[in-house]
């Protein structure tokens, strides 16, 4: 068993399927086992943060005060379910125009350690893309990568890439942590 001192989350294809650029609040849902499991690790004395690459913003696909939307509704299901979310960071940076804020770089993570206080390298990242394992990789935090989402093409495309864990779906991620 695993206490990690913050876990944290890719948003899609981590919490939620990813159709690609969500831009509104009715293309979002949760999977099903998402809540269940974070009420597991909750259990355990664990909190979670979210950091999300959202470069549809750049784009001009999706509309910042419908991310809003969106963030204000995840936020009240996490309060809902009584699972402790210390925030949601965006990075909104085109990936040809990049800040260090953009995973695999480092400036979500820090600002969230800054905000909260929390110990990087006692932390984990739970994603589906070479950009969270790499940025969990960097920082000295575990990581895990899950096959939904793009995991299943990223396990095909980086080989080489070793996180801690690789399993199906974040139910299986709360097992690994758990067990
Ligand atoms: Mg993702």
């Amino acid at each position: 068993m695993k206490k990690y001192n913050t876990i944290f989350l890719d948003r899609d294809g981590t919490i939620n399927p990813d159709p690609g650029y969500i831009s509104s609040l009715d293309q979002f849902e949760f999977y099903d086992f998402t809540f269940p499991s974070l009420k597991r690790l909750t259990k355990d004395g664990h909190r979670f943060c979210i950091v999300t690459n959202q470069s549809g913003v750049s784009r001009g696909l999706i509309k910042l005060k419908e991310l809003d939307r969106i963030h204000d509704y995840v936020k009240n299901q996490f309060m809902d379910n009584s699972i402790p979310l210390l925030g949601i960071y965006v990075a909104n940076d085109h990936p040809n125009s990049a800040t260090s804020r953009r995973k695999p770089g480092d400036g979500m993570f820090i600002e969230a350690s800054n905000d909260h206080f929390i110990d990087l390298k006692n932390s984990l990242i739970i994603g589906d893309s070479i950009n969270d394992i790499q940025a969990g990789k960097d920082l000295g935090m575990d990581t895990i990568l899950v096959l939904t989402g793009h995991g299943s093409q990223t396990v095909l495309d980086f080989p080489d890439l070793k996180p801690n864990a690789i399993v199906s779906n974040l139910k299986e991620a709360a097992d690994w942590i758990l067990k």
